[in-house]
């Protein structure tokens, strides 16, 4: 998604956040809870042989926290980035 297709405010978040959301795959339990709740759908789900875990598009990714409220595992952060920004 490009970042005409984002609202002023989330690209007010962008700028001044300037972190994106990291999950720990080893930590993740790949309930989807992330994946369901994230407004901006960058996360991405990936099927394994024990179950599968989530991943995020950084690119995409505005950094807004919702996805590290509705994790039970609590094995997501969120990461300081360098943007053009
Ligand atoms: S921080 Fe926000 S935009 Fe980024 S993955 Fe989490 S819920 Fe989605
Ligand atoms: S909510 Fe947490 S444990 Fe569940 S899939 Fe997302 S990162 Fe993994």
């Amino acid at each position: 998604m490009l970042m005409d297709d984002i609202t002023t405010q989330e690209q007010t978040i962008v700028k001044k956040k300037k972190k994106r959301a990291f999950i720990s795959a080893k930590d993740c339990l790949g309930c989807k809870n992330c994946y369901l709740n994230c407004r901006r759908k960058v996360i991405k789900h990936k099927k394994s042989f024990i179950g599968g875990y989530c991943f995020v598009n950084e690119e995409e990714c505005i950094g807004c926290g919702n996805c590290l409220k509705m994790c039970l595992n609590n094995c997501i952060t969120l990461r300081e980035v360098n943007t053009n920004n």
